[in-house]
């Protein structure tokens, strides 16, 4: 019996890393030490490459002389996860709480009518086309995004999205979340959970930290493909995501 329990929390248990805010501006010298650090121990991340950055904060960072998109294509085939983390990034309409998640804030797409977002999110989808990169998850700036934007992804093909509540992949509104909870390294005994990382804001310190992390956590990594494979609707999980959605949104509150 204990080696049964043992087993299904081994089975159950991984770490994702999902990396934002993926552009060809951006703070490329900790993007190049963690990627030799990710190609060592094997981590395959998921990445939110922004296909049209407008972003005028985003756009402050420096530039490669190489190719961006020939460098996301390396990614992908080493089998790093590319995600379309919005299309321009630019935050035109502010929401409160009202929004998918409840999280409520600046948004690019929350608010938007129908036929405005699907006009968006085809214009991100073709440019990844136009570079040969096929997607298949997406994952909205500042998780503000409503039941719209879901339908306007279905129409488009993509059914994955890094974003959501609880500890196990689920599937609600034909859409497959797979759930991130925490904006920094953390590790709870049990579930899948994915760490949301923003290069461009770490200090050296901070990025130090984040590599240790990953130095002494790598083995607890699984793969995009493996969480997908652990999309679980059954009723207890779905006690625990309501659960774990009550807390961060009473969490926020009392931090904001
Ligand atoms: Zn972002």
């Amino acid at each position: 019996m204990i080696d049964k329990i043992k087993n299904y929390v081994k089975d159950n248990t991984g770490l994702l890393l999902r990396l934002d805010d993926i552009a060809e501006n951006m703070k490329w010298e900790f993007m190049d030490e963690v990627e030799v650090l990710f190609d060592k121990y094997n981590i395959k991340p998921i990445l939110g490459v922004i296909p049209k950055n407008k972003d005028k904060e985003l756009l402050s960072y420096p530039k490669k002389n190489t190719n961006f998109w020939n460098r996301v294509r390396e990614w992908k085939e080493k089998g790093w996860e590319i995600a379309m983390h919005g299309t321009n990034h630019v935050y035109d309409k502010f929401c409160s709480k009202v929004d998918y998640l409840g999280h409520g804030g600046n948004t690019e797409f929350r608010s938007h009518p129908f036929n405005e977002q699907l006009e968006k999110i085809k214009i991100g989808l073709n440019k990844f086309k136009e570079e040969k990169i096929i997607i298949r998850t997406f994952f909205a700036p500042n998780h503000t995004f409503d039941k719209n934007t879901l339908l306007a992804l279905n129409e488009c093909g993509i059914d994955k999205v890094l974003d959501g509540y609880g500890l196990m992949p689920y599937k609600e509104n034909e859409v497959n979340f797979i759930p991130q909870l925490f904006y920094k390294t953390f590790k709870l005994p049990f579930g899948i959970q994915s760490f949301q990382i923003h290069l461009n804001y770490f200090n050296k310190k901070e990025f130090y930290d984040f590599k240790n992390f990953i130095e002494k956590n790598y083995k607890k990594f699984i793969t995009f493909d493996q969480a997908l494979s652990k999309v679980n609707n059954n009723f207890p999980y779905k006690v625990i995501r309501m659960t774990t959605e009550k807390i961060l949104k009473i969490k926020r509150v009392i931090s904001n």
